[in-house]
């Protein structure tokens, strides 16, 4: 079962070579949430095979243009591709009233139902939830409203063993209950207890995406033993007063972050286009926290656990 993270965009503030800004998509067991919609992003899902027809919750960090300015554009493209299914938008308040204005010639803008869900930035709340994944908030500290997200999978029922349905002849209706933990009594009134039918579901897996913020320690227990940690770098350290200035974070910092929260996983991504190349944020986080790794467009990461 898939638990895959896609970079879309790596690049900070503005587009810069190969690196287009901020836009991820995350595969959970085939259920894909877009997070963050830069300018180029329908680029990218082309180019790195993407099927945007199955995106129905777009979750948007903050209203920064390198985070949003390529929602437009795939608004339209959904509508000319005769989308009917509802589409979930989650941000800070003040997206719907920025969508709204850029369709003033289609009634009622783009031509299927989208659900605006306008969130508080300053705590964190569980904003998405279905059978198999929540979502929450993560307040960011970014000088307007900004959210990260939290993304967790649900942990799902044992698993029946096929021949031990055989071997003790156990109804088909028996299955659910002996999946949540029930044992089995069989008609001799036999307790075959439920170990011996089942073995253990995978352990549920979780991403946290962490853009843009200044450095915060505030996000740590919301973060805490995640597999996979995006955190934005957008400077190195010896730029911290840009950083500071700006609302933004080192590649110490973010390596920082991800020590303290005992991440298993850290990816660091929004450059800033001074930096032409990326390996000194690596090197620079990799000194604190070891399992670090560099976001580029069409970098892949995948979480699997038994
Ligand atoms: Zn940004
Ligand atoms: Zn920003």
């Amino acid at each position: 079962m898939k638990f895959k993270l896609t970079i879309l965009g790596s690049s900070g503030a503005v587009p810069f070579k190969d690196r287009f800004p901020t836009a991820h998509v995350l595969n959970i067991r085939e259920q894909l949430f877009l997070i963050d919609c830069a300018e180029g992003t329908q680029m990218r899902m082309s180019r790195f095979n993407i099927k945007r027809g199955k995106i129905n919750h777009i979750f948007i960090s903050h209203l920064h243009g390198d985070h949003i300015f390529g929602l437009p554009g795939l608004l339209t493209s959904f509508g000319m591709n005769h989308r009917e299914a509802p589409l979930h938008i989650y941000s800070p308040k003040g997206l719907k009233g920025m969508i709204d204005g850029l369709f003033p010639y289609e009634e009622k803008g783009p031509p299927y139902p989208i659900h605006y869900h306008e969130l508080d930035t300053n705590q964190s709340q569980l904003i998405f939830e279905n059978k198999e994944v929540e979502v929450f908030s993560i307040p960011l500290q970014h000088g307007i409203d900004c959210n990260g997200y939290l993304f967790k999978e649900k942990k799902l029922p044992r698993n029946m063993l096929r021949e031990k349905i055989e071997e003790y002849q156990i109804p088909f209706q028996q299955i659910p209950s002996i999946k949540e933990g029930a044992d089995w009594i069989n008609p001799k009134g036999e307790i075959i207890k439920n170990e011996e039918l089942t073995k253990s579901s995978p352990e549920p897996r979780s991403y946290a995406f962490c853009s843009d913020t200044a450095y915060t320690e505030s996000i740590i227990p919301i973060i805490e033993d995640v597999d996979l940690l995006y955190h934005e770098a957008t400077f190195l350290h010896k730029d911290i007063d840009k950083a500071i200035a700006t609302h933004h974070s080192t590649a110490q910092q973010a390596a920082m972050i991800a020590k303290k929260a005992n991440v298993q996983q850290l990816v660091i991504g929004h450059y800033s286009a001074r930096y032409e190349e990326k390996e000194d944020h690596l090197t620079e986080a990799k000194a604190i926290f070891k399992a670090t790794h560099l976001a580029y467009d069409g970098a892949i990461f995948e979480v699997e656990k038994k």
